[in-house]
């Protein structure tokens, strides 16, 4: 019994010293993948279900790191965040859309938007906007190329400060989707004051659309109240058939999601492309 004691023990201390291990190697790996620009972006369809049309790509970052290898971006992003490490980040990321984005036009796609997820840290910042204007400046870009993702989190304060960025956002040409919505509990209506172009509804709803009733009525609330209030709604997460006949019943206007394409290197976005019409 003594044994085994010592063994749950130490096992458990093992645990502890590989977790805190994995901490001290993925703060070093991060901050040299940053120094390198070692990140790369992968692109997924979000498609117009009435046209049957492709009307642009999220970017969802992705990070092969030579010590741990491949590190899915829902462990690295909040370290990040917790670290402030997300804006430098962030910024290699919007410098990488943007050469993405020529590689795209060059191929001859001469509208289609790329979509970059704002972590919320990099969002209050003073200087974001700035921070991004430079990095389009330096890539001969504009903002029309390129559409925000928020999180729904992120503009939930409604602060003074959220809305005037949101505000000069749309100015600068950029449009604005309002990511993993239905998680933050917020009302609809505080939406009205924000310039809002699309509502994101957040995975999860999507999942039991088809069976679970509550999950259903919640769904075809958000889509019918978003429309009144002149926004459009991306489904993300959709994965078969019956979720997207589901909701191109409820009215949807764009799915996001693997039935129609896991996200994909840039390349492989533009081969898929010649199969699509698009906008
Ligand atoms: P998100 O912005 O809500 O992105 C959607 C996530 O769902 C992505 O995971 C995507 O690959 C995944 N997904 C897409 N279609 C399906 C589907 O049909 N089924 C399922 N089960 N999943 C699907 P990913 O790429 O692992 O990203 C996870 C999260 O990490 C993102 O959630 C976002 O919060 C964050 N993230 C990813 N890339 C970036 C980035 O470039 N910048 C920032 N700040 N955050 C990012
Ligand atoms: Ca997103
Ligand atoms: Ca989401
Ligand atoms: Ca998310």
């Amino acid at each position: 019994a003594k044994q085994s004691g010592r063994n749950r023990f130490s096992f458990y201390f093992d645990e502890l010293n590989t977790d805190a291990n994995r901490l001290i190697l993925l703060d070093s790996e991060l901050r040299k993948a940053i120094d390198n620009h070692d990140f790369e972006l992968y692109f997924q369809p979000k498609v117009n279900v009435r046209e049957n049309k492709i009307i642009g790509f999220e970017a969802l970052v992705r990070w092969n790191s030579e010590k741990l290898g491949f590190v899915s971006p829902a462990e690295f992003i909040p370290y990040a965040e917790e670290t402030g490490l997300i804006i430098p980040i962030s910024e290699v990321i919007i410098e990488k859309a943007c050469e993405e984005l020529s590689i795209l036009r060059k191929a001859g796609y001469s509208k289609l938007p790329i979509s970059i997820n704002i972590s919320s840290i990099h969002f209050q910042q003073t200087n974001f906007l700035e921070s991004i204007q430079i990095i389009l400046e330096r890539n001969n870009t504009s903002a029309h190329n390129f559409e925000i993702e928020v999180t729904e989190r992120t503009v939930m304060n409604n602060d003074a400060d959220t809305i005037s960025k949101l505000v000069r956002l749309k100015q600068l040409g950029f449009k604005i989707s309002i990511d993993d919505f239905g998680t933050g509990y917020s009302s609809l209506s505080y939406l009205v004051r924000f310039p809002v172009d699309y509502l994101k509804i957040d995975k999860s709803f999507i999942q039991h659309i088809v069976n679970l009733a509550d999950k259903q009525a919640i769904v075809d609330a958000i889509i019918q109240m978003a429309h009144r209030l002149n926004m459009q709604v991306i489904a993300e997460g959709v994965e078969s058939i019956q979720q997207l006949n589901q909701l191109s019943r409820m009215g949807c206007d764009f799915i996001q999601g693997y039935y129609y394409s896991k996200p994909v290197p840039i390349e492989e976005l533009i081969e898929f492309l010649q199969f699509w019409e698009y906008e």
